[in-house]
């Protein structure tokens, strides 16, 4: 088995499942008492979101840059960085180690490809809905047609993310908000829909929705334990 290098932190709400999934999955490999070989980092969400919210993008690449090295320092063979938004600086991220980095919208694509989709909705934080770095590695690399909402329901799923559940917040308003943007993104063709941002499984469940959902921290979590049990030294 190899060892998974966790960054998370970002929140931190979202990096507790990672933990738990990536067990899970080695348990139900491997059997008995076995558990996954990993490290984890976790930095201080504050003073990246300030930065995120500022487009000072290439600070907070420093800021994971520096941490990602520690996780290889650390011991880790991978890399996994626990949130979709900031995959926005995947690539300095990668430059700053030699280990891989299991880019969570390649665990994302394959998954909705596994379930035989090609036309998905995408929630998550704006950036990532409005930015061409996850919608357009999804397009190019998976053949998906990604939909995003309106921007009045980008700003609502935005503002949720980063003022509810974040902060651990989950509520029965807010759910019926998603499930309701949920079901436009479905009248308007989606197949399925990508919960690409790694806090929405807190709130949204598979019976608030017509249409299979994609959880983006579950798919990734799992893709990375496959990984870690798949490949060879
Ligand atoms: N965890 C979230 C995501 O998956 C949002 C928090 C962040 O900005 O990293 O995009």
């Amino acid at each position: 088995m190899r060892t998974i290098g966790l960054l998370g932190g970002m929140s931190w709400e979202s990096t507790v499942p990672y933990y738990r999934i990536i067990n899970q999955a080695v348990k139900e490999t491997l059997g008995g008492l076995h558990s996954a070989e990993l490290v984890l980092v976790s930095v201080d969400f504050h003073p990246i979101e300030q930065l995120q919210h500022r487009g000072e993008w290439e600070a907070t690449g420093r800021i994971l840059a520096e941490a990602a090295q520690s996780v290889e320092a650390a011991g880790a063979e991978c890399l996994v960085l626990c949130t979709n938004t900031m995959h926005k600086v995947a690539t300095q991220i990668q430059k700053s180690v030699g280990i891989p980095l299991l880019h969570i919208a390649d665990a994302t694509g394959s998954g909705v490809k596994s379930a035989g989709m090609l036309r998905v909705g995408l929630l998550g934080t704006k950036f990532t809905m409005e930015e061409t770095f996850y919608r357009k590695w999804l397009e190019d690399n998976h053949k998906l047609e990604v939909m995003i909402p309106d921007e009045q329901d980008r700003d609502t799923v935005h503002s949720i993310i980063y003022e509810e559940l974040c902060l651990g917040i989950v509520q029965e308003r807010s759910r019926a908000t998603f499930s309701g943007i949920v079901e436009t993104l479905v009248g308007k063709g989606a197949q399925g829909v990508i919960l690409g941002c790694t806090e929405i499984a807190m709130l949204l469940r598979a019976e608030d929705c017509p249409v299979s959902l994609f959880d983006s921290a579950e798919l990734h979590a799992k893709y990375a334990a496959r990984w870690a049990l798949t490949e060879t030294r």
